[in-house]
């Protein structure tokens, strides 16, 4: 089958697909205590998930990360794993992986393993429980710490993902790499995202841009660039001092459009084909309406035709601040 290419010739070989709405917990930077969540006929089944995912690496794509809401909820969640882990079997998939937010992982990080699964990016924010669970609101951190030794002791590769909040874990920078360099865990520090519409005073105040954040890492420790692509929107440096490397992803910044190899997939059906836009398309519809796959496939192309060079730039900060924040609720982040 032809790969999916689109019209600046970038190759479509990563696909982010979130499986579901809900979480277990309720950062404040990312859900309001009192979510609605989407009615369950608009989700899609597991097996509608398996056959879009499995539609898209017969088009060539090379690399799933699953992700929610919370993945590890999902009902059912390790048949889908086990599904798409066939593909790895055959070759056509080189990578099966998730985003979490680890408080399921003390009880799924070994079937994972044992499915293919190499590398697990957990959120974690602080090591202080009780910010911990300030932050979360419904999140406890031994659980999380748990899931993190679980998936250690099952030989995945784990990368923290900390959101940087001024005022909240800018005292915990260099214990929160410390932690990760003693326990082998690779780092990436997140910008926060305002939240658009209900963008409140306090989220304001914690804007720690990581421009400072970098800054305050290069007071103490010479940092080096690299010039390694994962496919994500992550930059990395590596501490010469320590030999870490460290990721940063500044969400509105328009990082490597010119290579962005990817597009994330709701869970509903719709395919966003860029970070900073809303143009997206509707798959639940091809997909509900035959069993064949070819209407499917032709919309899935119809879709990457349309995959713009880059973000754009027309947007406001706020608006795009907004766009992202429906992506991260509605994407996985
Ligand atoms: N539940 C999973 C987890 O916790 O990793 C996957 C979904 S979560 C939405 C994905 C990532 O988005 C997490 O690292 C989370 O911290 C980040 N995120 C959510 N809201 C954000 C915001 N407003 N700004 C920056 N990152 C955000």
């Amino acid at each position: 089958m032809t790969p999916l290419i689109d019209p600046f010739a970038r190759a479509i070989s990563y696909l982010r697909v979130s499986v579901t709405d809900r979480c277990d917990f309720r950062c404040t930077y990312c859900m309001s205590e009192h979510m609605t969540f989407l009615p369950k006929a608009d989700l899609l089944s597991l097996e509608e998930l398996d056959r879009l995912c499995s539609t898209f690496v017969r088009m060539g794509v090379q690399k799933l990360r699953i992700t929610g809401g919370e993945p590890l909820v999902r009902k059912g969640i390790l048949t889908f794993f086990e599904a798409m882990s066939r593909h790895l079997q055959t070759g056509a998939l080189k990578e099966l992986t998730l985003t979490t937010n680890g408080s399921q992982l003390a009880k799924f990080a070994q079937p994972l393993a044992d499915l293919g699964v190499k590398r697990v990016n957990v959120s974690l924010d602080t090591l202080d429980p009780k910010k911990f669970a300030e932050i979360t609101r419904w999140g406890r951190l031994p659980q999380v710490l748990d899931g993190i030794a679980a998936a250690k002791a099952a030989g995945l590769k784990v990368k923290i993902n900390a959101v940087a909040l001024k005022g909240f874990n800018e005292d915990e920078l260099f214990s929160l790499l410390d932690w990760c360099a003693r326990e082998d865990h690779d780092m990436t520090f997140i910008e926060v995202m305002p939240m658009g519409e209900d963008m409140s005073p306090l989220r304001l105040d914690q804007y720690w841009p990581l421009k400072d954040l970098r800054a305050r890492l290069a007071d103490r420790f010479t940092l080096t660039d690299l010039t390694e692509r994962t496919g994500g929107p992550a930059r990395y440096v590596r501490i010469e001092e320590t030999g870490q490397k460290v990721g940063f992803i500044t969400p509105l910044t328009h990082n490597f459009c010119e290579s962005c190899n990817r597009v994330r997939l709701t869970c509903t059906g719709e395919l966003y084909m860029c970070l900073g836009q809303e143009d997206m398309a509707d798959l639940r519809a091809p997909l509900r309406a035959s069993p064949d796959d070819a209407p499917l496939e032709q919309a899935i192309r119809a879709a990457i035709a349309r995959k713009p060079k880059g973000h754009d730039f027309d947007y406001s900060r706020q608006k795009v601040a907004g766009q992202i924040t429906r992506h991260m609720s509605h994407t996985g982040g």
